[in-house]
């Protein structure tokens, strides 16, 4: 391995909102590296400034990741260390990097990650969502029916799903979710971290009530059936109101089995046993 190997590319979290969550290790991290490589110079010069960081800086875009990247493989190449960090939380996060972090790892360079916040998770764990299992979506995509078919094909995820939105599409994008996946569970958390961060943890039908929503906002939203397994005394109760409402007995079955999916002969099965205990009964 030659000497110039030994060069590392950090890749540090930064706070997305309040500046004393940057952790001692990132800005020792930031402040011994050669290089920075950052989103917006103006944005993270308030960052470096706050604790005192000097190092050189250079721009990594999101328009421009191959030529971005090329420079960064040459301070490498050079055995330069260089941190990417973006303008808050982890850089490849709905932010630059993933194509640097590809072609590091393809030279063969050392990658280091520094810990520390991001707004998903951050909303995710506050949500009262479960948490067990989730999927991080970040942005739909803004193009016109793009989102709806993205949404589309979430509709039988079953674990929770987080979307990052922006404040001038957020209420379309909360109906448009009502319109696709229902009306489930969800939480809009806005300014995280910061001095007005609020939760709306709600339907998405009452979230499409809010307005005027402004900051910086993740939503989160239950996945399908998560807690919604129905019971068989649900499931007897609307066969039997299915009845009632002039439906024949198979028809209320099949019906009620196709709504919560579940299997139609056994909840004819049930449904005769259940017959047949209340005429043991007598009623
Ligand atoms: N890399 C970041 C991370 O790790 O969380 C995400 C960057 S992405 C370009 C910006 C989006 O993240 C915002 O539009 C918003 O959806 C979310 N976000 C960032 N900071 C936030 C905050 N303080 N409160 C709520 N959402 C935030």
């Amino acid at each position: 391995m030659s000497p110039d190997k030994k060069a590392t590319l950090f890749l540090v979290a930064t706070p997305i909102g309040n500046l004393s969550e940057a952790s001692p290790r990132s800005v020792e991290v930031l402040k011994s590296v050669d290089v920075i490589a950052c989103e917006d110079t103006r944005n993270s010069k308030k960052l470096l400034s706050h604790f005192d960081i000097h190092t050189r800086m250079i721009t990594y875009h999101n328009f421009n990741e191959r030529e971005s990247s090329k420079g960064i493989l040459s301070l490498l190449e050079k055995g330069e260390d260089v941190a990417l960090i973006s303008d808050a939380g982890y850089p490849l996060i709905s932010d630059p990097g993933y194509l640097l972090v590809q072609e590091v790892i393809k030279a063969g360079f050392a990658i280091v990650t520094v810990s520390g916040p991001n707004a998903g998770l951050n909303a995710l764990v506050a949500s009262g969502l479960p948490t067990g299992h989730y999927l991080f979506y970040g942005f739909l995509n803004a193009k016109a029916s793009q989102d709806e078919k993205e949404l589309a094909a979430l509709k039988d995820f079953p674990y929770t799903l987080i979307f990052y939105e922006a404040p001038h599409r957020i209420e379309k994008t909360l109906k448009l979710a009502l319109k696709v996946l229902g009306d489930r569970r969800a939480c809009l958390a806005r300014e995280l971290t910061k001095l007005h961060e609020e939760y709306h943890r709600d339907t998405l039908s009452k979230l499409c009530e809010l307005h005027d929503l402004k900051g910086e906002m993740v939503l989160i939203i239950e996945g399908q059936n998560e807690e919604k397994e129905v019971s068989l005394e649900v499931l007897l109760k609307e066969v039997k109101e299915e009845i009632k409402a002039g439906m024949r007995s198979k028809e209320a079955i099949s019906t009620v089995a196709k709504k919560y999916d579940v299997s139609k002969n056994s909840l004819y099965e049930e449904y005769l046993k259940q017959k047949e205990d209340k005429q043991d009964e007598g009623e």
